[in-house]
């Protein structure tokens, strides 16, 4: 049997993982034996210490993809009393809203359009202007455009206006420095398969514990309790309330010890915006051109504009790289046409050399 990837995946999760992190699933686990539990605690202890956060934060797993984890946070955090200032500039802040709205929870949409950040003085009036406002939630990196939004300052303000402040750091935790400590930020959320370089099968939350402690009873999901998960988690050192993805999470261990033999979040952060930096330029020589200004640009995926020809067909591109050896990732901007290529998981500059040199190999339009 050959376990080599056929191909690369340049898409923002889930993404090329190395060998050694598939290679921990070999074997099965107890979901309630005290051998597995430890791995749970080890992990949670560990993703505190990665967000830099005190011990007045405490770290939850929740089985599911990333945006279940968001759903439990707002589950868990919301109630019909609540209001949710959603700061939106791409489909994640959407997909938040779309989330407390079919929960039958009151949330307001601030948008600002895909290639600009959220400024503080529009979210401070946007709060000022309701004082039905009991939330802000916000995305740090939206993958949608690869655009890493400012979150400390507005976070900063909201928790001075007294909000509850929710962050979906998906697709930048583990992959950009995020530090907890001055403790703005109520729940951040992420998950396993994107930038800790896991795979898929659950999300996590950083909460500050007194927030999580006042969200008991909220929750009108049982299974996306995030309080009740905690509790148990907590109280039982370890345990999960369900079925959890055994597989996942250990490979999860092993993709957490990988960061730390990299050199830690910055190191990881170097090597992504190496391949972001290669990429650009190797694009450039054909003609590609990013979405974005480069200083909103993240080092986790580039939305590059789709070239001005009518002749010019994604699906050949895609096909042509995916013979090459690379998987890409199609367009999500609502402005513009656009294709995404994704620089996180075990990728390195030289593949990101390969893959220009397959770009200008394959005539796509
Ligand atoms: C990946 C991602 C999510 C979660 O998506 P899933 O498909 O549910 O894993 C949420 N927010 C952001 C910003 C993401 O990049």
């Amino acid at each position: 049997m050959n376990l080599d990837n056929p191909y690369l995946l340049l898409t923002p999760g889930p993404l090329s993982t190395t060998q050694t992190v598939r290679q921990a699933m070999l074997r099965d686990w107890c979901t309630w034996d005290t051998d597995y539990n430890e791995i749970v605690q080890k992990i949670r202890a560990g993703l505190v210490a990665l967000g830099n956060a005190s011990q007045a934060y405490t770290a939850v797993l929740m089985q599911g993809s990333g945006s279940f984890s968001v759903e439990a946070v707002l589950w868990t955090a919301l109630t019909p009393e609540s209001h949710l200032l959603i700061v939106s500039n791409g489909a994640y802040g959407q997909r938040m809203a779309k989330m407390a709205g079919m929960m039958g929870v009151k949330s307001t949409l601030l948008h600002f359009p895909e290639n600009e950040r959220a400024t503080v003085e529009a979210v401070q009036k946007a709060i000022a202007s309701n004082n039905e406002i009991t939330h802000v939630g916000m995305v740090h990196c939206e993958t949608t455009t690869g655009i890493l939004n400012d979150y400390l300052p507005i976070a900063r303000m909201a928790k001075s206006m007294g909000k509850v402040v929710i962050l979906d750091a998906m697709s930048s935790f583990g992959g950009i420095p995020i530090d907890l400590s001055d403790g703005n930020v109520d729940f951040l959320i992420s998950s396993a398969n994107k930038c800790i370089q896991g795979v898929p099968g659950f999300g996590f939350v950083l909460a500050k514990r007194a927030a999580l402690e006042s969200c008991k009873g909220n929750s009108r999901s049982h299974s996306l309790d995030l309080y009740d998960q905690w509790h148990s988690m907590e109280t039982q050192s370890g345990k999960w309330r369900f079925t959890s993805p055994t597989h996942t999470v250990r490979a999860f261990l092993q993709a957490m010890h990988e960061l730390e033999e990299e050199g830690g979040v910055v190191a990881r952060n170097n090597r992504y915006r190496n391949n972001h930096r290669v990429l650009v330029e190797g694009m450039s020589q054909v003609g590609l051109k990013p979405f974005l200004a480069s200083d909103l640009q993240s080092p986790i995926i580039t939305a590059f504009l789709e070239p001005d020809s009518d002749l010019f067909n994604f699906k050949k591109l895609y096909d042509g790289l995916k013979q090459e050896g690379f998987v890409i990732y199609p367009g999500k901007v609502s402005q513009a046409p656009t294709f995404r290529i994704g620089h996180i998981g075990n990728v390195f500059p030289e593949d990101i050399e390969r893959l220009c040199a397959a770009v200008r190999k394959i005539k796509f339009w």
